[in-house]
């Protein structure tokens, strides 16, 4: 059985065959979907979306890249869905910080650090959006001392710095990066990492896949994502699967099925 551990799945783009799409994954073992948001305008989709469907879980939070959206007020309204919400919803996310962001390092920092702040004291672990800033975003998880870790989703880069990520209870998200061939440094990456590490996903409708590169992504490319981690890695295909899905289970509360 596989998770798709990032997926946006509530996007207008999916819509029309959201309902076929998510019987197709099932028929393809992708049992599990987490649907992260990017700002407070999805909040209340993503929420609905995810108890109409019993094989969605969510998170909520706001994306880097999202900021202008940003209003007074927005974090304690966060704070409140996040404290009554219905075990469906797994994580703060997702957060962080990108270079290519619009908004200034200042904003972009100071909303990092508040919804750190809040998945602490919530005890939840968080998804994390990095581009370009690997290493203000450790620092920023030490000056905090966050502890509940949380997945670094759509990793690239080295191996020295994946391993810091993960020394903080990070585990790292593989997706459409590892299939294209001229990945090299991600690829020798995904290669070297404990297997305990590493999750599965998507990031679908974003992050195509190679040779797919002019579609929209479909969270059935988990299993071309997956078919791609086997080339790089030395463990049997079945122990591969099983403790993908363990590691996506260790982050996030998804039930007891
Ligand atoms: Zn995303």
């Amino acid at each position: 059985m596989f998770i798709d551990s990032h997926c946006h799945l509530n996007f207008a783009c999916f819509d029309i065959q959201r309902e076929m799409l998510l019987q197709i994954l099932a028929e393809n073992n992708i049992t599990k979907v987490i649907v992260p948001a990017t700002h407070r305008a999805e909040w209340k989709h993503i929420k609905e979306l995810s108890e109409k469907h019993p094989n969605l879980y969510y998170a909520l939070g706001y994306h880097p890249h999202f900021l202008e959206y940003f209003r007074q007020g927005d974090l304690q309204y966060l704070q409140t869905l996040l404290e009554k919400s219905p075990p469906r919803c797994v994580a703060l996310g997702e957060i962080g910080l990108d270079k290519f962001a619009k908004s200034s390092t200042e904003i972009q920092e100071r909303i990092f650090i508040q919804q750190l702040k809040i998945a602490q004291q919530l005890s939840l672990p968080v998804i994390l959006h990095v581009v370009k800033k690997q290493g203000r975003a450790l620092e920023i998880l030490g000056e905090q001392k966050f502890t509940q870790g949380g997945v670094y989703h759509a990793f690239s880069g080295s191996k020295e710095v994946a391993l810091a990520f993960i020394k903080l209870g990070f585990k790292i998200g593989v997706g459409g990066v590892i299939t294209y061939p001229n990945s090299v440094t991600t690829r020798a990456t995904i290669a070297a990492l404990p297997l305990e590490a590493l999750v599965l996903e998507t990031d679908a409708p974003d992050m195509p896949v190679y040779q797919q590169e002019q579609a929209d992504n479909s969270p059935l490319n988990l299993l071309k994502i997956f078919a791609a981690l086997k080339t790089l890695r030395s463990e049997p295909e079945k122990e591969l699967a099983e403790q993908l899905y363990l590691n996506t289970r260790s982050i996030f509360s998804l039930g007891n099925d």
